[in-house]
């Protein structure tokens, strides 16, 4: 998804004298790895260091002082299920779908009470809608049944949800209740493995990784900084390298070149 923040909007020797050398804290997790992570890459550049991460940071940072999630919602009930609904899907078409559904329904009771029939005809333009539809209303009765009717702020009680993994708990945790968590998703697992900050085989190993080395002042919007730069920057294809404000950091071995 594209991640709009916490506040609701329609809003990683030997036996000598010799010290230890440090290794960075993602390496000490087994986040970091020389694999093919990169496209035409036998092996992985080595992640950047400390300084160099930070530097990056702040100037994601001074570039979006105050980045937005790209999803429409209107509170974290809203939040929830648009981030359910934006699996492999994008955020435009999700915000089509939600406009009309939020303006009539946008409590769990509320949604339950429209029923799984009419949700499926709000959100049959997205893809997956059938098991979506399901899924919200199924998650609808669980919060209504089970927590007063509020979304809980709490990761193992959102990670059992219908239709809700780990990366929609990190994002619901992260936007709505302002947790500092970096929800890892295609475009965030791609930049991470590119420049790289963390080389790493999964999504989850990245998230551990990010979270364990990205410097507190900016963990909290790092999820959002990362996505952002990845979907309009750092793209799939042919990533925009010339005018990248971190090109002079990137240790990406193809970076593509003004034509
Ligand atoms: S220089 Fe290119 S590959 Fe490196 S972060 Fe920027 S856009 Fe991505």
């Amino acid at each position: 998804m594209k991640t709009r923040q916490s506040k609701p909007r329609k809003k990683s020797a030997t036996a000598t004298t010799s010290p230890a050398p440090k290794v960075p804290r993602a390496a000490r997790i087994g986040a970091t790895v020389a694999a093919p992570l990169v496209a035409g890459v036998a092996t992985a550049p080595s992640p950047v260091d400390e300084a160099t991460l930070a530097e990056i940071f702040s100037r994601l940072r001074a570039a979006n002082p105050e980045p937005r999630a790209e999803l429409d919602y209107l509170n974290p009930f809203t939040l929830l299920v648009a981030v359910v609904l934006s699996a492999q899907a994008t955020d435009k078409s999700v915000n089509l779908a939600t406009a009309p559904l939020f303006a009539i329904a946008d409590t769990p009771a509320a949604m339950l009470e429209l029923g799984e029939e009419r949700v499926r005809g709000f959100i049959r333009t997205i893809g997956l809608f059938n098991t979506k539809a399901k899924n919200v209303i199924a998650l609808s009765r669980i919060l209504v049944e089970e927590h007063g009717g509020e979304v809980p702020a709490s990761r193992p009680h959102l990670e059992i949800l219908p239709g809700v993994g780990t990366k929609t708990a990190s994002v619901v945790m992260n936007v709505a209740f302002g947790v500092p968590t970096i929800a890892v998703d295609t475009h965030i697992f791609r930049v991470s493995n590119r420049i790289p900050l963390v080389v790493a085989p999964t999504t989850d190993k990245v998230q551990a990784g990010l979270e364990a080395i990205v410097p507190e002042q900016f963990r909290l919007n790092a999820h959002h900084w990362l996505i952002l730069f990845g979907r309009y920057v750092c793209k799939a294809r042919r990533p925009e390298c010339p005018t990248c404000l971190i090109a002079d950091l990137c240790r990406y071995p193809h970076k593509t070149v003004a034509a």
